[in-house]
């Protein structure tokens, strides 16, 4: 199908975006367009206008700092995975974008897009989850940060106002005695995930004081787990109590809840150990 008329935008400056979104209710921003267009062409959205982003200067950057990897709205996925800085100080970022999608896909689509398509079966709005990153907004009235806990409502659905655009998305890096994991089950390597898993853990003098989970395709939301002073069993345990995976056309809800326990498992597992080797370079 083609998509339904649609008025086109493409501003120069983030100011005059923002009037266009304040100005024409309902109207869509159009990044990488890896999202976007096949809901126009299969007429999911039509929306009346298109902001096409790609011209607004400034925000193609990603810039390292002592706390956080920041991520700005044209940042594509293949750029960021390509960033050395940003995957030394946040290995986590590295470890998801390789699992997102296929090369052309993530040479167009930008990761700030992805956390506002806010698509549960997406790596990027869990990392940011379970990282409790935050994402930078602009509108004509003003500039605000959401924090990863309060962005994501609802499947596809984010706090994000209609009228707003996602400027740039901050990552923690990794702090002292902390270590990542990720691991996903896919149908073929870049497709959606069946399940996927990310893990934070944090070690104190070889003991782990704090380990949480992130869950990607096996709920509405990215949904992030407390699992300190579990071991890998009670972890997997605890997620099912939080977790009730669905049945789709791909897979059955108890093969997801026996995906939900191996990588569990699997990810609790490295990211402990991750822990304990960079503990163990950094203070030795
Ligand atoms: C075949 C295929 C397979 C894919 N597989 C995966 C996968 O395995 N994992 C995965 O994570 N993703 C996957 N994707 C999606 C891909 O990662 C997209 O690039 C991403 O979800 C959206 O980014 P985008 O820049 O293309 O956004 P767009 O498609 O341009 O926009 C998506 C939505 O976000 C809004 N938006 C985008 N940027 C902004 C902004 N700065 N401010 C406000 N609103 C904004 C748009 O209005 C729209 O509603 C796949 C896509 C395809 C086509």
């Amino acid at each position: 199908m083609k998509p339904a008329p649609f008025a086109y935008r493409r501003p120069e400056t983030v100011e005059e975006a923002l009037e266009a979104l304040a100005r024409e209710p309902g109207a869509k921003v159009l990044a990488g367009g890896q999202s976007l267009v096949p809901l126009l062409s299969m007429r999911l959205a039509s929306p009346g206008t298109l902001v096409d982003v790609n011209r607004l200067p400034g925000l193609d950057q990603v810039t390292v700092s002592d706390d956080e990897v920041r991520v700005g709205a044209l940042v594509r996925h293949a750029d960021l995975l390509a960033h050395a800085p940003a995957g030394e100080r946040q290995p986590l970022l590295a470890m998801a974008l390789a699992h997102v999608a296929h090369a052309t896909i993530r040479n167009r689509g930008t990761t700030v897009g992805s956390i506002v398509h806010a698509d549960a079966a997406a790596e990027m709005p869990t990392v940011l989850a379970l990282l409790g990153g935050s994402v930078e907004v602009a509108s004509v009235r003003g500039r605000r940060t959401i924090a990863a806990a309060d962005l994501f409502a609802g499947p596809l659905e984010s706090t994000i106002a209609a009228d707003e655009l996602a400027l740039s998305a901050g990552f923690p890096v990794l702090g002292p005695g902390e270590g990542v994991g990720f691991a996903e089950v896919a149908r073929r390597h870049g497709d959606y995930a069946l399940c996927g898993v990310a893990g934070l853990v944090r070690v104190e003098d070889d003991a782990v004081t704090e380990a949480r989970l992130g869950y990607l395709s096996v709920a509405d939301v990215p949904t992030v787990v407390d699992v300190t002073g579990c071991d890998p069993a009670e972890a997997a345990a605890r997620a099912l109590e939080r977790i009730e995976p669905g049945d789709d056309i791909h897979a059955s809800a108890a093969y997801r809840a026996q995906l939900v326990k191996v990588l569990t498992r699997r990810v609790l597992t490295a990211a402990t150990d991750d822990a304990r080797s960079r503990d163990a370079r950094r203070t030795g």
